[in-house]
Formats: structure tokens, sequence, C-alpha cells
């Protein structure tokens, strides 16, 4: 399980720094999640403001 990152994102780049494991990756303004990476703690989605990133 992990989250990902839907259609539904503006590319902030709020959630970024909220990930406490750098689960989260700017390629060129598309925001991606590591699975292999993230803890599934949900806090890049409690910052994220469209609430895009979901539990997969
Ligand atoms: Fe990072 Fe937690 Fe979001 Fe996973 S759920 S990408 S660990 S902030
Ligand atoms: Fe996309 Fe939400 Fe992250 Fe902003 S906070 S980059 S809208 S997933």
């Amino acid at each position: 399980m992990a989250y990902q990152i839907d259609s539904s994102c503006i590319g902030c780049g709020a959630c970024t720094g909220e990930c406490p494991v750098d689960a989260i990756k700017d390629n060129g303004g598309v925001f991606t999640i590591d699975a292999n990476t993230c803890i599934d703690c949900g806090a890049c989605a409690g910052a994220c403001p469209v609430g895009a990133p979901k539990q997969a």
C-alpha cells in the first residue's frame, strides 16, 4: 500500500516538504510518489489543497 497522486494535482508542491521519508518527487511539475518509499502516513493528503494524494 502507498499513496498515489491523482490527476487533480495542480502542481503546487505543498506536499513535498511534508513527507517524512522524501517519497514525493517533482518531475518537471509532475508530482509522483515512490511507492517503495512511502510509509502510508497521509501527511501529503493533509497538506494538499485539492486532495490529490489518495491511498491506493
Ligand atoms: Fe510521504 Fe506519507 Fe505521503 Fe507517503 S503518505 S508520500 S510517506 S507524506
Ligand atoms: Fe499536487 Fe497536492 Fe502535492 Fe500540490 S500538494 S503538488 S496539488 S499533490
